[in-house]
């Protein structure tokens, strides 16, 4: 789950973090007002589930709190990658003598949480990531005794020359990692971590996401989830308890388990298609889920033909089967349908959908090739 900046910012200054004082305005009145108190000069950020803001424009800087208002009139209604900004961040402007980057990211690798600091940060970090790695320094945080003082100063100089500076990163790396434990965070990001002209180090953006496994026992933090600023798609799969992510492709999959969609996916690509999303409608019979599986995956203008994938163990084809004649009677298909079932009823299913006009197949690779064919 992603939070928003504003959000991230109240955990990580609840950890010590230090960084200017800020407020969220949704209105241009409501910017001036947050302005005028924090002195006129600021900076108006939109608050939307999307790295690279300062690039899309949605990052400004006002002189006073008339441009301030003005900025967050343009800002406001924007939609950077996809993603409409219903709020703006307002901070006083920071003027920056250097941006580095820290941030920790749980790495499937070596199954740690591994801390990256590098002193070129700023806006253009997963350049820098990809011409020049050597200027990112790692380290994986031993969970038996989280980021260790001198572990963190080490890091500190890699940052700073300066005793005192890198001194301050360390202590701000040490609350970063705190917070990635205390939130379930599987990211917690400071890009830029800033010095001032006076030497003083700041962290000027926030970002967290949080691991979903991890909200059943944070209410907490799952309360800060703002379904607005999420894909639609994305969470109606949720509501309807699909596991769902969205992809670029266009051969739409609906497959039962995890393990299983994950290999629909490859040899979606394999056949030279391009899967539009991961679907795992779950180990349960229930026609409903199908129902809303297609509704989701229909939404989506770039499919181009639908792939089931079912082998019926405790899923019953019969009832997937079910499922998408019930479905296709509520709102007909406008692309084609490719349906591969095996297993569990399967001479049921098979029989449910010949009478509804639908083939089965039965053979994974078949059914695969057909689909991709089918959304080329
Ligand atoms: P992102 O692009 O979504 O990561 O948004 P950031 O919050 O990181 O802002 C992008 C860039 O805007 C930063 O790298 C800074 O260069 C600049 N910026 C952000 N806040 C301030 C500020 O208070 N003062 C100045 N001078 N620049 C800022
Ligand atoms: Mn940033």
């Amino acid at each position: 789950m992603n939070l928003h900046e504003y959000q991230a910012r109240e955990i990580l200054q609840r950890h010590g973090v230090p960084m200017p004082e800020a407020a969220v305005a949704a209105t241009p009145a409501e910017a001036r007002t947050v302005a005028t108190r924090l002195g006129g000069k600021v900076v108006v950020k939109a608050q939307v589930h999307a790295g690279g803001r300062g690039k899309a424009g949605g990052v400004k800087l006002a002189k006073d709190a008339a441009e301030a208002a003005a900025h967050a009139q343009q800002i406001l209604g924007m939609i950077i990658k996809g993603l409409p900004v219903h709020t703006v961040l307002i901070a006083p402007a920071v003027e920056i003598a250097s941006e580095s980057y820290v941030g920790i990211i749980v790495d499937r690798a070596s199954q740690r949480p591994v801390l990256m600091v590098s002193p070129a940060g700023g806006i253009d970090i997963e350049q820098v990531a990809a011409q020049t790695p050597q200027k990112i320094h790692r380290l994986a945080i031993d969970p038996r005794f989280g980021l260790l003082g001198h572990q963190a100063l080490g890091l500190g100089f890699r940052l700073y020359p300066a005793l005192s500076q890198a001194r301050a990163a360390a202590d701000i790396m040490q609350k970063l990692a705190a917070a990635v434990y205390a939130v379930g965070a599987s990211l917690a990001e400071i890009n830029p971590l800033v010095t001032t002209p006076d030497g003083t180090v700041l962290a000027l953006d926030a970002k967290i996401v949080v691991d979903d496994n991890e909200l059943e026992r944070r209410p907490e933090i799952a309360a800060l989830r703002d379904a607005s600023a999420e894909d639609p798609s994305e969470v109606a799969a949720r509501e309807a308890g699909l596991t769902f992510i969205k992809l670029e492709g266009s051969v739409g999959c609906c497959v039962n388990g995890a393990g299983l969609a994950m290999a629909t996916m490859d040899l979606v690509q394999y056949y030279g298609g391009a899967p539009a999303n991961f679907l795992d409608i779950g180990g349960s019979s229930n026609p409903q889920k199908v129902v809303d599986a297609l509704q989701i995956i229909t939404a989506d203008h770039h499919v181009k033909a639908i792939l089931f994938n079912i082998f019926g163990g405790i899923t019953r084809c019969d009832d997937v089967a079910n499922g998408i004649v019930q479905a296709t009677s509520q709102f007909p298909l406008k692309v084609p349908m490719v349906v591969r079932l095996t297993g569990t009823n399967e001479r049921e299913a098979v029989e449910i959908l010949t009478k509804a006009g639908y083939a089965a197949l039965t053979d994974m690779d078949e059914a695969v090739k057909q689909a991709v064919e089918r959304a080329a």
